[in-house]
């Protein structure tokens, strides 16, 4: 999941990052891997990792 080595634009912080990974069709880098592993779902940012995450979803079955 780690392979990729140019950068690529964070699909949730929209930083540009060289490491991390594709979830569906979105970029997500390690910092952000790492907070949505350790977020709780009644954290505030947990929800909006999750709205992020569907319009990704939504965006790869448009594409389709
Ligand atoms: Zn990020």
């Amino acid at each position: 999941m780690y392979a990729k080595e140019l950068g690529e634009n964070c699909g949730v912080c929209e930083k540009e990052s060289e490491k991390g990974f594709y979830l569906l069709s979105m970029w997500i880098c390690l910092s952000c891997e790492r907070k949505i592993v350790e977020l709780d779902a009644d954290d505030s940012d947990y929800m909006w990792y999750i709205k992020k995450l569907r319009e990704s979803k939504m965006n790869a079955m448009l594409l389709q």
